[in-house]
């Protein structure tokens, strides 16, 4: 698919990069971490380690949630490296290698970090690209869309969480109608639970 090429280029000249640089920062931001509302039953333990770093965060587009802080020493000990690479730095998981990428089962797929609801497994798909696919979030206040240029030649939508700022992946407008979203997140940005999807706010799109 369109994006999967750039995105495998891009991994392929980041990786050494990002191998060596990723224990490099202590990242002392202080933080209040937030409250977890459900424990999540399954967690993602992706093996990979790769990603990418992304300098353009600029444009935030939506922002609606009450907002966390989050505390980073905290979430080394808690996330894997690749859960806080990708979380924390912009990262992005090998495509195929995500958890979640051929996962169908009912339920909600939450923030790692925060636990916010994200997505449902009723907007989840196949996309192919090699990344877990939803064609709509839970809620249009759920995530932020930022400009995303640290590609070379190519613009796109970065999604993160609204509650932590977590970064999720990228949303393409290559999505089955009628909105023809595609969120492409990373397994590694996510947690999911069975439980049923909450019910959206008057101001959520459509389903
Ligand atoms: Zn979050």
């Amino acid at each position: 698919m369109f994006s999967l090429s750039r995105h495998a280029l891009r991994h392929t000249r980041n990786f050494a990069l990002i191998a060596a640089a990723k224990w490099r920062h202590p990242n002392p931001l202080g933080v209040v971490a937030a409250a977890a509302t459900v424990v999540p039953i399954a967690r993602c333990f992706a093996d990979s380690d790769e990603g990418k770093t992304n300098p353009s965060k600029a444009n935030n587009m939506e922002n609606k949630s009450e907002k966390v802080t989050v505390n980073k020493e905290e979430l080394r000990k808690r996330l894997t490296p690749l859960q806080y690479q990708v979380t924390q730095e912009a990262g992005t998981e090998r495509p195929y290698t995500g958890c979640y990428n051929k996962h169908y089962e009912k339920g909600v797929y939450q923030c790692i970090v925060c636990h916010q609801d994200l997505f449902s497994s009723d907007t989840k798909y196949d996309s192919g690209c090699g990344w877990p696919a939803f064609n709509d979030v839970l809620d249009k206040g759920k995530v932020t869309l930022h400009r995303d240029a640290s590609i070379p030649g190519m613009v796109r939508t970065e999604v993160r969480c609204s509650k932590c700022s977590a970064h999720m992946g990228h949303v393409f407008d290559d999505g089955p109608p009628p909105k023809h979203h595609r969120f492409c997140i990373n397994s590694a940005s996510i947690d999911f639970v069975r439980k049923a999807a909450p019910a959206p706010t008057p101001t959520s799109s459509k389903k």
